[in-house]
């Protein structure tokens, strides 16, 4: 971070020092040229007048002694007086001795006079061995042939002067390059400080921290751009904990469904399961997502419904798992469609890109379905034999049955005795079908569970004493609670075990009714020394019309319906009905009743 504020200060920094450098090259350069150029203009015009001086007041040119003077008197003015001939043979000079200069007809500036009477340049002097400018005449003689004046002044004046200028610009430019330093300096480092929070909050963004940047005063770019960032980031922050916040809904609806559910993606791979899923396929603990939906749902059927909602398509189809206790399910495979911006207006704008596939448990759909077929043919069953039974007799009485006086009688009585097997038939049904569906009345109130068992063994005493069997009611424990219950009901489920008990047992038999506390509950007993019940029968015989041996329990007038009534009625007072026996050796009913509270 302090490496990247430096940067960007040294950056900063080298750019201004460079630019000031730049400048200053530039007028140190600039500067230099226009002060020599005027320099050297001055120093034209000042030679321009002293060789009008000179061409007014001319030397006598044919006495070298007299040339000699003139050029040392004229030199007075500062500058070299150099007299050459046309021929280039230099004739007089205030600066050296003529005897030891070379010819001049070389010079630039005596060629220069020569051709147009005036010449000028500025060079330097192998004579005396520095710059200076030349300034020369022609100066046509009355007689004989021209000579050339030529004047001269060091250039090593301008360049001390341009020195002094140049040192006075670099000490100025030192001291505005220091200001110019520290202010960066501190311009820089504030600039690189609040680019750094900048930078520092991005990356907080970028990692989901949207907590906001300090407030910024500054009205300038970089405040405004403080404030874009944290409105941006403030608004990501609602955007994303709404979107996140909708996730974990669906997420949670989808966890807690009973329907096993699982998204597909477009390469048939997991993209999501819920639990009842996982148990569904067995799938042990390990995240399952991204595997192959084929290594996962191990069914073909529905792995064809899979591929159809991937092309598109939604299909529907059943599936049945297990062989020992099969379950069924309706299976339906839906398409998702991913809508894609980039084509907003194009026809195929959504294209599937995965499936959702639901499967819906229909094992107890189908098990009523079967038990409603399996009731409506045993009703019909049941309900054939008297009828059948009554039919023939009545037809026997009319085909002359009437007259037999030995059997009419008899007929008669088992038509009578089928009627009522019937009329107790649809009793039974229709007592059982109100309770089934809620509409038997009930009313719960508080029983006394003594009084109830001695009042069930007293209806029943007759039928017992008429089949020798001994029925008795075994005291209850004293201080046995209520129960809450609807007594009359109660009665029946106490009455319907005692008829079987009763059936079941042989003469010389006995009976017991008890009951005891267990828990919350009043659990009644009713056991007798009967014939008793094979272990494997012990559930059914609790559905209607199953019986054991169906021959002996119609001939005893049953109805297969009595345990399936007890057990209803139990149930609906939120009890349990359940069996001990074994072939030979009796068998115990229980139910249990909650005590009234
Ligand atoms: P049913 O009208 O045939 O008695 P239930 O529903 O009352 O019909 O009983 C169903 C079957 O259970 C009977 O057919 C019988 O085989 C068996 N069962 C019921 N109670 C006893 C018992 N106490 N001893 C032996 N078998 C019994």
């Amino acid at each position: 971070m302090k490496l990247a504020r430096s940067g960007l200060f040294w950056k900063l920094g080298l750019t201004y020092f460079l630019l000031l450098i730049a400048v200053l090259g530039a007028v140190d350069f600039y500067a230099g040229r226009i002060l020599r150029q005027n320099y050297i203009r001055a120093a034209d015009e000042r030679l321009n007048s002293l060789a009008l001086i000179a061409r007014s007041k001319p030397p006598n040119f044919g006495d070298e002694g007299a040339l000699a003077s003139w050029a040392t008197w004229m030199s007075r003015s500062g500058a070299r007086v150099t007299v050459i001939a046309f021929d280039g043979r230099v004739l007089a000079d205030s600066a050296h001795d003529i005897k030891t200069m070379e010819n001049h007809s070389n010079r630039p500036e005596f060629h220069q006079a020569m051709g147009s009477g005036e010449g000028e340049s500025v060079r330097h002097s192998h004579t005396l061995n520095r710059d200076l400018v030349y300034w020369a005449i022609r100066f046509d003689r009355p007689s004989g042939p021209p000579v050339v004046i030529r004047f001269a002044t060091p250039l090593a004046q301008i360049n001390t002067a341009l020195a002094e200028v140049r040192r006075k610009l670099w000490e100025a430019s030192l001291i505005i390059l220091l200001l110019a330093i520290g202010i960066s300096a501190l311009f820089s480092r504030r600039f690189a400080r609040r680019v750094g929070q900048l930078k520092e909050f991005s990356q907080r963004v970028a990692i989901g921290d949207f907590r906001p940047l300090m407030q910024e005063s500054a009205t300038d770019e970089l405040g405004d751009l403080a404030r874009a960032l944290n409105d941006t980031a403030s608004r990501l922050s609602a955007t994303i904990s709404s979107l996140s916040d909708e996730r974990n809904r669906s997420a949670a609806i989808l966890r807690s469904m009973a329907e096993a559910i699982a998204v597909i993606d477009a390469d048939e791979q997991i993209a999501f399961y819920n639990e009842a899923f996982a148990e569904l396929w067995n799938l042990d603990s390990r995240n399952h997502v991204a595997q192959p939906a084929v290594s996962v749902i191990r069914h073909p059927d529905v792995l064809k419904l899979i591929r159809s909602a991937l092309t598109g398509e939604e299909a529907r189809g059943e599936l049945s798992l297990g062989v020992a206790q099969p379950r069924h399910f309706s299976v339906t495979a839906a398409t998702v469609f991913a809508i894609s911006d980039t084509h907003a207006n194009s026809e195929n704008r959504e294209s599937p890109a995965g499936a959702v596939v639901v499967f819906h448990e229909i094992t107890e759909i189908r098990r009523l379905e079967q038990i409603r077929k399996d009731f409506v043919a045993n009703v019909s069953h049941e309900l054939r034999t008297p009828l059948t039974a009554i039919q023939g007799f009545a037809e026997t009485l009319l085909n002359g049955g009437l007259e037999d006086k030995q059997n009419n009688r008899r007929f008669i009585e088992i038509i009578r005795n089928h009627a009522s097997r019937l009329a107790r038939l649809t009793d039974d049904l229709l007592e059982l079908s109100k309770i089934e569906v809620g509409k038997q009345p009930m009313d719960p109130q508080a029983v006394n569970v003594t009084g109830l068992i001695s009042s069930a063994v007293e209806l029943a005493q007759d039928a017992a004493s008429r089949k020798e069997i001994s029925l008795n009611a075994i005291k209850p424990p004293v201080g046995l609670p209520f129960v809450r219950a609807d007594a009359r009901l109660l009665q029946q489920v106490l009455r319907n075990l005692l008829d079987n008990a009763i059936q079941y047992t042989p003469a010389a038999g006995c009976i017991e009714v008890s009951a005891e506390r267990n828990g919350s509950s009043i659990v009644f007993t009713v056991a007798d020394t009967g014939i008793g019940i094979p272990q494997v029968e012990h559930n059914r015989i609790f559905e209607r019309f199953y019986r054991v041996d169906a021959a002996r329990s119609r001939e005893a007038g049953g109805t297969g319906l009595g345990l399936a009534i007890a057990k209803h009625i139990v149930e609906a007072h939120g009890g349990q009905i359940w069996v001990d026996s074994e072939i030979g050796s009796g068998s115990q009913f229980h139910f249990s009743i909650p005590l009234a509270t």
